[in-house]
C-alpha cells in the first residue's frame, strides 16, 4: 500500500514539472507570471535532503512597485472588482476552495517537499482547513452588513463597510498554504485587493495557488503574488507609499519592523501574528495520559514550528515525575524521518538556519543547567532533522523558558500552587495561547480568565477553526485573524449623515 502511495506521489510530482506554466517559478503580477525585473533567481530546498528544487524569480522594490500599481488599478473606482457584486465575491472565493479541494494531492506533495511537514499533515490538516477557511471567507462576502443608527435629528445615518484598498500580506513558511488562506479569505470578501510576498522558505505552493486565482477568473491585478527576500522585498512592501494596510506574520523581530515601515511611511494599519511562548498547564486531577498525549502534540506539533506551540509545560508538583517519566517515553516513540512516509510525526526543520538555531537553544539549556531527558542532537545524517528533546528542571529565568525555541525542544516546568503558576505563566512578553489541563471546572475557568492570552484551550491544544479568531496579547501582535472579528482589519467604516428632507417637517 505505502509502495502504492509513493508510486502515485512520483507521477504526481513528475505531472507537477510538466502542467506548471514555467521552468523556473516566476512572480504574478496582474495575472500575468513575470520574471523579476533584476533577472533575479533564487533556489528553494527540499529540507529532507538539503537539495535544490528549482529556482524562483526574487522580487525586490521594482516588482513590488509593479504589484502594487497592479493592485491599484484593479481597486480603482468602476474596475471590474469594484463594481463585482459582493455575492460573486464569494462564488469566486468558492470556486479558489473548490479548485484546492481538487488539487489537494498535488498541493499537499508540493508542501511537503518545500516545507518538509509530514505529507499525512499536509493531506490531512493543511489542506482541508485551506479550503475551510476559503469557504467561510466566501459566506461572509456579502453578509458583512453595516448599521442604520438613530443619531439626534432629522437624519439617516448609516454605516457602510468598504475595503480599505491595498493589502500587503507578507507570510512565513511554517503553514505556508494555510497562511496565505487566513490572509486572502478576508482581504477578498471583503474587496481588498492584494500584494502578497511569500517566504522565500517556501514559496512554491502559494505560487501554484495564483496559477488557480487565474483560473477561477479574478480579474487582473486582484491578487500578486511574489517571491523574494524580507529585508527587500518585504520590507518594500511595509514602507510603501501606495498600501493601505500590512498584514504580517513572522517573528516578533520583524513585527517591530513592519510597525516602524508603517509608522515611518504613510501610516498604513497594521496587524501582526508574532511570537508566542506559551503556557500549558498540567494540573494534578487531569487525566494523566491525555496531559501527557496533548502536552507532546502541542509541542512537536509541526515539528514544533507553531507559533501557539506549548512550549512552557507547567506541570503540578505532585504528578511531575510521573508527567516527565511518560513524557520522554512518549518523544523517545515519536517517528521522525521521511516526511513522504505515511508513518512519519516528524519531518526535517524548514532550513538550516532554523537547525542552526535550534541546536543553539538546546546548547543553551544545557549550559544553563535544564536536565536533557531524552534527544539533544541531529536526528540524520543529511536534511535538518532534529531528535525530539525533552528538558526537565527547567527554571523561568532559563533562556529555553524565555524565547521561542520554534523546533521539537520541549521545557517542562514545576509548580505548586494555581495561583503561582498562573502569575509564572503570564510573566512573559507574549500573550499568544495557553492551555489548562484540569477536571475541575472552577479551576479551569479561574486559569483561562486569568491568563493574559488571546487563546485559551482547556483539555485540548490546536483545535482551530476558521469561525474562531486567533491572534496575541502584548508582544504576540496585534488584530485577530479568522472569524467575523477577522473581518474588521480589511475593513474601513464609513459613516454617512443624510438629511432626511429638505423641509421643515419631521418624518415620524
Ligand atoms: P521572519 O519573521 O524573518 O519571516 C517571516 C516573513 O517575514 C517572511 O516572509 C520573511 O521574508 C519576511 N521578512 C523578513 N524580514 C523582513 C523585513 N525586514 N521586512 C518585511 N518582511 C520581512 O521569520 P524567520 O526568520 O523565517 O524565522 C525566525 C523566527 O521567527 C523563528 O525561529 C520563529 O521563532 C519565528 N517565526 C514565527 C512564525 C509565526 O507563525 N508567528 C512564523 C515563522 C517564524
Ligand atoms: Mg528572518
Amino acid at each position: 500500500m505505502y509502495k502504492f502511495i509513493m508510486c502515485i506521489m512520483c507521477i504526481h510530482l513528475y505531472v507537477l514539472c510538466l502542467h506548471t506554466p514555467f521552468s523556473v517559478f516566476q512572480l504574478f503580477i496582474n495575472n500575468q507570471w513575470q520574471d523579476a525585473v533584476s533577472g533575479k533567481t533564487f533556489p528553494t530546498i527540499n529540507p529532507a535532503t538539503g537539495e535544490v528544487i528549482c529556482q524562483v524569480s526574487e522580487a525586490d522594490q521594482t516588482d513590488v512597485d509593479k504589484a502594487v500599481k497592479a493592485a491599484r488599478d484593479a481597486f480603482k473606482l468602476g474596475s471590474p472588482w469594484r463594481r463585482m457584486d459582493a455575492s460573486h465575491r464569494g462564488l469566486l472565493l468558492n470556486r479558489l476552495a473548490d479548485a484546492i479541494e481538487r488539487d489537494s494531492a498535488y498541493l499537499a506533495e508540493l508542501e511537503t517537499l518545500d516545507n518538509g511537514k509530514p505529507y499525512a499533515v499536509a493531506y490531512m490538516v493543511d489542506l482541508p482547513n485551506v479550503v475551510k477557511c476559503l469557504r467561510y471567507y466566501a459566506g461572509w462576502a456579502d453578509k458583512w452588513e453595516g448599521k442604520t443608527i438613530p443619531i439626534d435629528g432629522d437624519f439617516f445615518c448609516y454605516t457602510r463597510h468598504e475595503p480599505v484598498g491595498v493589502c500587503g500580506q507578507i507570510i512565513p513558511w511554517n503553514f505556508p498554504l494555510l497562511m496565505q488562506a487566513w490572509k486572502l479569505g478576508p482581504a477578498l470578501a471583503t474587496g481588498n485587493t492584494v500584494v502578497m510576498k511569500v517566504a522565500e522558505q517556501t514559496p512554491l505552493t502559494a505560487l501554484y495557488v495564483a496559477s488557480l486565482i487565474k483560473e477561477v477568473g479574478f480579474p487582473e491585478g486582484v491578487v500578486n503574488i511574489l517571491a523574494g527576500m524580507g529585508p527587500t522585498a518585504g520590507a518594500a512592501i511595509a514602507k510603501h507609499m501606495d498600501v493601505d494596510k500590512v498584514a504580517f506574520t513572522g517573528s516578533t523581530e520583524v513585527g517591530h519592523l513592519i510597525q516602524q515601515a508603517s509608522g515611518s511611511s504613510n501610516l498604513k494599519k497594521v496587524t501582526l501574528e508574532l511570537g508566542g511562548k506559551s503556557p500549558n498547564i498540567i494540573m494534578s486531577d487531569a487525566d494523566m495520559a491525555d496531559a501527557v498525549e496533548q502536552a507532546h502534540f502541542a509541542l512537536f506539533f509541526n515539528q514544533g514550528q507553531c507559533c501557539c506551540a506549548g512550549s512552557r509545560t507547567y506541570v503540578q508538583a505532585d504528578v511531575y515525575d510521573e508527567f516527565v517519566e511518560r513524557s520522554v517515553e512518549r518523544a523517545n516513540r515519536r517517528v521522525v524521518g521521511n516526511p513522504f512516509d505515511l508513518k512519519t510525526e516528524q519531518g526535517p526543520q524548514v532550513d538550516q538556519e532554523q537547525f542552526n538555531k535550534i541546536l543553539g537553544y538546546i546548547s543553551s539549556g544545557k549550559r544553563e543547567g535544564a536536565k536533557l531527558m531524552c534527544g539533544g542532537g541531529v536526528a540524520a545524517d543529511r536534511g535538518y532533522f532534529i531528535q525530539p528533546t525533552v528538558f526537565g528542571d527547567v527554571q523561568d529565568n532559563m533562556t529555553i523558558a524565555r524565547e521561542e525555541i520554534f523546533g521539537p525542544v520541549m521545557q517542562i516546568l514545576k509548580f505548586k500552587t494555581i495561583e503561582e503558576v498562573v502569575e509564572r505563566a503570564n510573566d512573559t512578553k507574549y500573550g499568544l495561547a495557553a492551555a489548562v489541563f484540569t477536571k475541575d471546572i472552577d479551576k479551569a475557568n479561574y486559569v483561562s480568565n486569568a491568563l493574559r492570552a488571546g487563546t485559551v484551550w482547556i483539555n485540548c491544544y490546536d483545535v482551530f477553526g476558521a469561525q474562531a479568531p486567533f491572534g496575541g496579547y502584548k508582544a504576540s501582535g496585534n488584530g485577530r485573524e479568522l472569524g467575523e472579528y477577522g473581518l474588521e482589519n480589511y475593513t474601513e467604516v464609513k459613516t454617512v449623515r443624510n438629511t432626511h428632507t429638505h423641509s421643515n417637517r419631521r418624518i415620524p
